[in-house]
């Protein structure tokens, strides 16, 4: 069984999220009292999302670049970076480290196509939806076509994230919010709508609404499963 790194605390609310779903799937496969090996380095998420909104991003990226290093030198044969927004800056984390980064994007990505989507919407942060890093990549190297939100329902999801779900909040109100978000996606032509947000699943899930959706937690957990038992 290889080592996963977990580069996590962005926010903890979701790395336990992460930290449970790998440990059930390997003992769902393995049985008994196998376990994941596990290397997690957990950052003050604080003095990420302040730096994010100053718009310090080389910042973010050398704290988070330091941690992957202890993580690597931890034993970790690959790395998950446990955040949708954070893979903003995964070519300056990868520039540091030799082991590979388990692309957050990527992994989705190649579960949309096994399912035959074509076309998608995204909930996010404000960053991960309005900016490249992710959308790009996902309809440039997979073909994907990928919607958004307007301008005002881009600020309701983002503030959300922050204000609610990363400080554990869970409320009726917000998943109503986001249930209407989810509507209007799919009348936009949505086959399905990525919880592009590692925190979203805490809030919404596929019970709630009849639009398909796909968690990226729960999709980059299962991945880092099967690298880790040789499959993927
Ligand atoms: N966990 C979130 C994400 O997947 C938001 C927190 C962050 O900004 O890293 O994007």
């Amino acid at each position: 069984m290889k080592t996963i790194g977990l580069l996590g605390g962005m926010s903890w609310e979701s790395t336990v999220s992460y930290y449970t779903a790998i440990n059930h799937g390997i003992k769902e496969r393995l049985g008994g009292l196998n376990s994941a090996k596990i290397c997690m380095y957990s950052v003050n998420f604080a003095e990420i999302e302040e730096l994010q909104h100053k718009g310090l991003w080389d910042k973010t990226a050398q704290i988070l670049s330091d941690a992957a290093v202890s993580i690597e030198a931890g034993g970790a044969d690959f790395l998950l970076i446990c955040t949708n927004t954070m893979h903003k800056v995964a070519p300056q984390i990868e520039s540091h480290i030799s082991i590979p980064i388990l692309h957050i994007a990527d992994a989705t990505a190649e579960t949309l196509i096994l399912h035959g989507i074509r076309k998608v919407g995204l909930l996010g942060t404000r960053f991960t939806m309005d900016q490249d890093f992710y959308k790009k990549r996902i309809t440039d190297k997979y073909g994907i076509s990928v919607v958004v939100p307007s301008s005002k329902d881009k600020n309701t999801i983002h503030n959300i994230i922050y204000e609610e779900l990363c400080q554990g909040i869970i409320t009726e109100q917000s998943r109503d919010a986001y249930l209407k978000v989810i509507d209007k996606l799919k009348h936009e032509g949505a086959e399905a709508v990525i919880l592009g947000c590692t925190e979203i699943a805490l809030l919404v899930q596929q019970k709630h609404t009849n639009v398909p959706l796909f968690d990226t937690t729960a999709i980059h957990a299962n991945a880092a499963i099967l690298r880790s038992l040789g499959e993927g």
